[in-house]
């Protein structure tokens, strides 16, 4: 740790600018110290077994559940996001705690698998067995349902964790901690660790079985970077650039209201948010009059009135700004908002259009309450704009009739189809990117096994009929597997027999 790193974390709410928590900087000691009772912990918990953890689990939600309000407002203090959005998260985290608390056994328990003609005398058997300790690293701006992806399914699949929160929301971090504490006193199994990026890069370096990070992709190098000096495996959630396409049958009305929604909720500082529109031509005028006025009727601010909150990483403001002078520089033009939508923390609504595809406020990340809205001429040309970026998290798709279709050819982890970022509350749906957005899955099945490793065991039941894996292994044994094998497969090297249609296609 440098001398240059405070040791007291202070945070101020970004709404009222008053001191709202003090916290400790953990070091690479205390990180490691921190590592050393996880493990200790991850023993216990791994031998108590899913009935058991489903148990614990299962009183940490009701926890949670109950004083959904308290860390709700937590949640709001540290971030400044209206208490309405902070209970959002929390009521979704809950659910997904309980999904996979109850899942876990079904996902992850042994099971018998068929063990194949050539190994018949063999009983096989597959099950997912936690990794250890899990070191995960978190953003602020859903600082308990991003977070939770990775703890929840970490701890229900049986490993303990040690949390590094972002340092603007380190009591959310702890407030979840201790909400454990009082269904296991004293326990070490779920810790939180406190501080800025340097002991993020302690929690990389501390030992842990597996890194889940939440947070940008230039963090997302850095950490892969330190995690490869140990071969310490990797969990990476980062940024995204999520479009939505309005084709040329969508329900325009509701296409308008999810934008608005999917937009500026959370003020843009949303992984999955709608940044970039992509409308048919045929009904982008009536779009882009639904959304404006929607825009319109929004504003961000510190009044109980207002329904988008402030900017809760003030460098963010300056991103924003940039963006929004670089299109109307470009020729773009601001329908709602506009450079003077920036007014210090908070940033109006801002709907720009006629705005290059190479700018900046089309290519990179934004994280806030903007949007680009683009004409198109067919919802082919939608899909390719959309497919047109290095990220690939979340997409949207509006349309009565193709929506499946389109969905289906956009490059991106999620896809909403009629409805927006309605995947991230569906418990059963593996969540994460491809690209600049990372690589693994929290939730569901997926982000189950993400935690764990397949450990798999092939019993033998009976001497088998003919020996292969000896010395003593006969030349009869070698006929007979030869004929066998070319019973079971060899049909398969005739050449399908394709129609003068099937070829040109
Ligand atoms: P960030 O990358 O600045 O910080 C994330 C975390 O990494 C923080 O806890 C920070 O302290 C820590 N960190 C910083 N430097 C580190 C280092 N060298 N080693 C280890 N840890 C370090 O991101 P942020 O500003 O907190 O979050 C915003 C970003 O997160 C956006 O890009 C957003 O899209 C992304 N995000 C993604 C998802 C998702 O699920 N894909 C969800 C929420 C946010």
């Amino acid at each position: 740790m440098t001398a240059t790193v405070p040791d007291k974390l202070e945070v101020t709410s970004p709404v009222t600018g008053d001191v709202v928590g003090i916290h400790h900087v953990h070091d690479a000691d205390d990180v490691r110290a921190a590592v050393a009772t996880a493990r200790e912990w991850a023993q216990w918990w791994s031998d108590l077994g899913f009935a058991n953890r489903r148990d614990v689990l299962d009183k940490w939600r009701g926890v949670l559940a109950r004083r959904a309000a308290q860390l709700a407002e937590v949640v709001h203090q540290e971030t400044g996001k209206p208490h309405g959005d902070a209970m959002l998260e929390v009521a979704l985290a809950v659910d997904h705690l309980a999904w996979a608390a109850k899942h876990a056994d079904k996902v992850l328990g042994r099971r018998k698998v068929s063990s194949g003609l050539l190994m018949a005398n063999q009983a096989a058997t597959v099950e997912y067995l936690p990794l250890g300790v899990i070191g995960v690293i978190g953003p602020w701006n859903y600082p308990v349902f991003t977070p939770m992806g990775s703890i929840a399914y970490a701890l229900a699949a049986g490993n303990a964790v040690v949390f590094k929160p972002s340092e603007l929301t380190p009591g959310v971090g702890v407030w979840l901690a201790d909400a454990l504490s009082e269904v296991v006193p004293d326990q070490g199994l779920f810790q939180v660790v406190t501080g800025y990026g340097e002991t993020g890069a302690a929690l990389c370096r501390a030992g842990v079985d597996k890194l889940a990070f939440t947070g940008s992709p230039a963090t997302g190098r850095t950490i892969m970077a330190a995690c490869a000096e140990t071969l310490t495996p990797v969990l990476i959630e980062a940024g995204g650039k999520d479009a939505l396409i309005v084709a040329d049958d969508a329900d325009v009305v509701a296409a308008a209201d999810a934008a608005a929604w999917g937009a500026f909720a959370n003020a843009g500082q949303t992984c999955t948010g709608v940044e970039r529109v992509y409308v048919h031509e045929k009904v982008y005028d009536e779009f882009l009059s639904e959304l404006t006025r929607r825009a319109r009727e929004l504003h961000a601010g510190g009044d109980p009135s207002a329904k988008i909150g402030p900017m809760t990483l003030p460098g963010q403001v300056d991103v924003a700004r940039r963006h929004i002078e670089d299109a109307i520089a470009r020729g773009g033009r601001a329908v709602v908002g506009g450079p003077e939508a920036v007014q210090g923390r908070y940033i109006q609504p801002t709907v720009l259009v006629d705005v290059p595809e190479d700018s900046l406020a089309v290519t990179a990340e934004t994280f806030a309450p903007t949007v680009t809205v683009a004409k198109v001429r067919s919802n082919d040309e939608a899909v390719a704009l959309a497919n047109h970026t290095s990220y690939g998290l979340g997409a949207t798709v509006f349309s009565r009739k193709k929506g499946m279709d389109l969905a289906a050819r956009i490059r991106s982890g999620m896809t909403a189809i009629n409805g927006v970022i309605s995947f991230a509350g569906i418990p059963e749906l593996p969540f994460g990117g491809i690209g600049e957005s990372g690589f693994g899955r929290i939730h569901g099945p997926d982000g189950l096994k993400e935690f764990t490793y397949a450990k798999a065991i092939a019993r033998q039941r009976m001497k088998p009929a003919i020996a292969l894996t000896t010395f003593d292994r006969t030349e009869k044994a070698e006929q007979t597997m030869a004929t066998l094998i070319n019973v079971l497969h060899g049909g398969a090297t005739q050449l399908p027999k394709l129609s003068r249609k099937d070829r040109r296609a």
